[in-house]
Parts: structure tokens; C-alpha cells; sequence
């Protein structure tokens, strides 16, 4: 009896593995990194979401994350991404469906959650229907970046920053004016993982609301800001009416 449930056990976890390719000159630690940090997303168990989230993604479940990521990339291979400072990135013009990790991703001491975050946030630029919506930018065509605003307060008025790095965001392409592009969907997931996932540990929960309230920090459109804190039910709690 134990081992016949041992072995539908193993076979539900089998099923919620992501089926993915890796390029041979990804190092094992990596590799085994991804791996797990995929499994943990996929055997997500939630208890509601927001209409953001449910139109973006569905439900929250680990079904839904394997679902998205799947859809968008195929493959992951190693890259040095540009100037060698991120942890991931993608170049779609060259493979769409491709996802280029760093050694960063196991060199720093990044929290599971927001190395997931990358993760997702780099998926969705491989929507090659959202491509070009700003030519200026063009290391990621699907779902461009918008370039912050000068200056870019906080309603302190204090500079808003890069969380890793302090450095100021104002002038950087690292904003977007939409709730539905890299950053906004990352936050709309990360959100929606803090108030319904029903498996996951406090310290998950407090990671998933911290970088997600992070990544909203970045939305430039006022519009599209307050849309999204009316979504997480956040609104009243930055000084918006509802
Ligand atoms: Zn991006």
C-alpha cells in the first residue's frame, strides 16, 4: 500500500517537473538550480487570485506556472546576458523561446522567490506577439522596457532605486508604463503568490510580496500603478481612494 502511493506520488511530482532542454555547457549546479526552483513553482497550491492574475495567467496552481513557462520557453542555455550583471535574460530575435542563464543565478545568494521572478519576468519577453512596442529598446523586443521617468520619486519623494544596487532607476530602461509587460506580470504573479498560495512558507509569502512590491515600484504609468494596487487590494494602503 505504501509503495503503490510512493509511486503515484512519484508520478504526480514527474508530471509537474517542467519539461525542458538544457544546452550541454550548462554547469550541473545550475541546472539542478533551475530544476528545483521549477518544481517548486509547479506543485503551487492556491486558494483564489486576482482578476489581473486570472487574466494574465488563470488560477493561482502550480499548473497554471507550468503552463505559462512551458508556452514560452523550450530551451536554456548559458550566457554571459549582455554586460554579465544579470541573472538571466533572452534573446528573441535569435530564439524566441530560449532562456539564457548567468552563473549569477547560483553565484549571488538570490532568494528562490526572486530568482523565479526572473525567471517568469524573462518568459514574457519571449511573447514574440508583443513584439516592437518600443523600438528605441532593443535588447528585448516582446514586451519592451520603458525608460523611467526624470526624475522618478517615491510619494516620499525620495528617489526610487534598484533594490540590489541603490542605484537610482530615473532614465534607465527598466520601468514599464503596463500592468501586462515584464515587470507588470511578474508583480501581478508574485502578488497574487503572497495572499493565496496555500502551500507555501511565511518566509515565501513575505520574499513574493517584498520583490513583488518591488517590481511595482517600476510602474511608471500612474494609471496602470493604481490599476494594479486596486487589483492586489493595496490601494487604500498607498493613499489611493477606491
Ligand atoms: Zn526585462
Amino acid at each position: 500500500m505504501f509503495k503503490a502511493l510512493f509511486i503515484i506520488g512519484t508520478a504526480i511530482a514527474s508530471s509537474l517537473a517542467m519539461a525542458l532542454s538544457f544546452d550541454a555547457d550548462v554547469p550541473v549546479t545550475i541546472k539542478m538550480q533551475m530544476e528545483a526552483d521549477l518544481a517548486f513553482i509547479g506543485g503551487i497550491q492556491g486558494s483564489g487570485q486576482t482578476a489581473l492574475h486570472k487574466e494574465v495567467f488563470g488560477d493561482v496552481s502550480g499548473i497554471t506556472y507550468k503552463k505559462f513557462f512551458e508556452s514560452h520557453i523550450q530551451t536554456v542555455g548559458i550566457s554571459y546576458c549582455r554586460n554579465g550583471l544579470p541573472v538571466a535574460c533572452v534573446f528573441p530575435t535569435i530564439n524566441e523561446n530560449k532562456l539564457f542563464l548567468t552563473q549569477n543565478f547560483v553565484k549571488l545568494s538570490i532568494p528562490q522567490t526572486a530568482r523565479l521572478m526572473v525567471i517568469y519576468h524573462e518568459s514574457r519577453h519571449a511573447e514574440k506577439e508583443n513584439k516592437l512596442l518600443a523600438k528605441d529598446i532593443g535588447f528585448s523586443p516582446n514586451w519592451p522596457h520603458a525608460n523611467c521617468p526624470i526624475p522618478f520619486l517615491d510619494n516620499q519623494g525620495r528617489d526610487k532605486t534598484i533594490m540590489k544596487s541603490g542605484e537610482k532607476l530615473e532614465g534607465l530602461p527598466a520601468c514599464d508604463t503596463s500592468a501586462y509587460g515584464s515587470y507588470g506580470s511578474s508583480t501581478i504573479l508574485f502578488k497574487n503568490l503572497s495572499k493565496f498560495c496555500r502551500n507555501c512558507s511565511d518566509k515565501i509569502k513575505m520574499d513574493a510580496d517584498m520583490f513583488a512590491s518591488d517590481q511595482l515600484s517600476r510602474i511608471s504609468d500612474a494609471g496602470s500603478l493604481k490599476s494594479m494596487l486596486v487589483d492586489f487590494n493595496e490601494a487604500r494602503l498607498e493613499g489611493y481612494a477606491e
